[in-house]
Order: C-alpha cells, then structure tokens, then sequence
C-alpha cells in the first residue's frame, strides 16, 4: 500500500525537478539572451560606424571637390536670396576645361620661377571690411576689392586706396535681376559703379568681376555683349580659380575655408591663383581665416601675394573671343 503514495511523491519530486529546470533554463534564458542581442547589436553598429566613416569621409571628398569648383551664382544666390541652384558635377567639369585652357596661356616671364596668388573680396565694403584692411595691413599684403555701390561706407573705399589695395568694380547694385535684364541695365549699371567710385576715392577703376562671374547661368543677356561692352570701355574682367567657399552657405567653418584656399594652391603648380573671398555681413569666418591662409601662404617657396594688376595674367572663365580663337 505504501508504493501508491511513493510513487506519487516521485511523480511530485520530477514534476517540482522539471517545473525547477524549467525555471533555471528560462531565467537563463532571460539572462542570456538580451546578452547575445546586445554583442549582435553592438557587432552590427561597429559595422554601421564604419560605413558612416567611410561615408563621411567620401562626402567630404565631394564636398571639397565641389566647393574649390562653386561657381559664384550658387554663392551670391545663397548670400543674396537663400537659393541654392545648379549641380555642382556639370560645374566641375566646365571649370576643369577652363582652368586647363587657362594654363596654357601662362607666360614666359617670371611667373616661371614665382607663381602669385590675388586675394580678392567681392561684396563689399562692408562691417567687416576694416577688419579685413587691419589684418592686410599687419602682414603687408595687397589685395583686391571688388565693391558694389554702398553710399555710407565712403571711408572704407577710401581706406582701400589709401592702403595700396586694388579698388576694383562688381556692379553697382549686385541685383541679378536688374543688373542681367539686358544689355541696356548692364551699361547702365556700370557706368554708375564706375562714376561713383571715382566720385568717392577718384580713382578710375581697371578691374571688373561680374556678379556670379563670367559663366553665371543666371543672366538673361548674352555674357559675350557684356564681355564685348567691358573690352569696350579697356576694362579687364577677372573671375577666379580658387573659392574660399566662404559663400556656399550661411556658416563655413574657419578651417574649411582655410582648407578650400589651401589645398588647390599646395597641390597644383599654376602660375596665377585668384582666391575668391567675401566682405560681407555674417562672413566672419572669413576674417578669422584670412591671417591663417596669409602666414601658410608666406610660408610656401617661391610664391607672392599680389593685388591684381596689369602685370597679373588674367583668370576667366568665359574667354574673350578673340583669346578664343587664338587657343583653336
Ligand atoms: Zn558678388
């Protein structure tokens, strides 16, 4: 009669041993699992992280490439109207066959031997132009300005003859709307930045640089009037074939700016570098980064900064016809 009873305990004791088992294997489990989860997580982020490296480092690459090749439309219609427009790769590609065919009119005189680098600044005067000037003035550098019409800042047009910098026009208005309608509103606009600088400094400037340069696509008349109409009247336009990027956006870091003027002038031997910068409002990091790409500039072997001059070979992107047909 007692086996009935044992049995039962033995059939308790497995049943309390397995619900045991059981207990043990899931808390186990509990355990174990989120552990598993969190070393798969982790293996799959560590993945992800060096993608997102590998990644960032490639935008960079494309960032880079296509801020040293920005055109100024996309600049002074980001500056100007908070647009951004145009791709930069179709860029890339006309201002690369530029730059080649701009190559190939280097000289033969000294430029040989010392290459030279024009800093310009477009856009001004501005609030930040003093600070410009000081800091030109503290390493003895001449640079170019290529001003609009701003009555009030007299002292500053002043102050950049005075200083022995290049004074030099960029419309009067800087309004692509008007200053590109047609022909007409182009000359006019001209003859008024060019009377009224010489109202204000009396100086009867050379130099011309066109709001979003020679090869803007945003201009309604045919750029090859206006060219013509400056070849007219013995004015010299410049583009550039470095950009600051100081403009792409509203805030360029100190140290991208510095890279973006840097890195095509250290590894490209050419024999004229023209470094488009800003004199405007809200370009702080311009002035910040001007004495940094100054010293690294006077650092490098036989290389000079200029303000442009006559003697300074021209940097353009639309060629005038006649240089056109030369380079056929
Ligand atoms: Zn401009």
């Amino acid at each position: 009669m007692t086996g009935i009873p044992e049995n039962r305990n033995n059939h308790r004791r497995q049943r309390i041993n397995r619900l045991k088992r059981m207990i043990v294997s899931t808390v186990l489990a509990l355990l174990v699992i989120p552990n598993i989860l969190c070393i798969a997580a982790f293996i799959r982020i560590s993945g992800l992280d060096r993608q997102i490296t590998e990644l960032t480092a490639r935008l960079d690459g494309i960032a880079m490439a296509v801020s040293i090749e920005a055109q100024e439309p996309e600049n002074d219609f980001y500056a100007d109207n908070g647009i951004i427009e145009t791709s930069g790769e179709v860029i890339t590609v006309v201002q690369d066959e530029r730059l080649s065919s701009q190559q190939s009119t280097a000289g033969t005189d000294d430029y040989e031997t010392v290459r030279r680098v024009c800093l310009t600044f477009d856009d001004g005067p501005s609030a930040n132009t003093d600070a410009i000037l000081d800091i030109l003035a503290q390493y003895g550098v001449k640079a170019t300005f290529f001003v609009n019409g701003k009555p009030g800042y007299e002292a500053q047009y002043q102050r950049i003859v005075d200083e022995g910098h290049t004074l030099a026009m960029h419309s009067y208005s800087h309004k692509y709307q008007e200053l590109y309608s047609d022909i007409d509103a182009f000359e006019e606009d001209f003859f008024e930045i060019q009377s009224f600088l010489m109202d204000v400094t009396g100086i009867q400037c050379k130099y011309y640089r066109f709001p979003g340069g020679s090869s803007n696509t945003v201009c309604n008349v045919n750029m090859k009037d206006c060219i013509d109409f400056l070849g007219e009247q013995d004015i010299v336009y410049f583009d550039w074939n470095v950009s600051s990027g100081d403009a792409t956006r509203n805030y360029v870091s100190t140290s991208q700016i510095v890279n973006n003027v840097m890195m095509p002038v250290e590894n490209n031997s050419w024999n004229t570098y023209v470094v488009l910068m800003h004199d405007a409002v809200g370009k702080e990091t311009t002035v910040e980064a001007l004495p940094i790409i100054i010293e690294r500039l006077q650092a490098m072997d036989n290389l000079i900064i200029v303000p442009i001059t006559d003697s300074v070979h021209t940097v353009q992107h639309v060629l005038p016809e006649e240089e056109n047909v030369m380079e056929e």
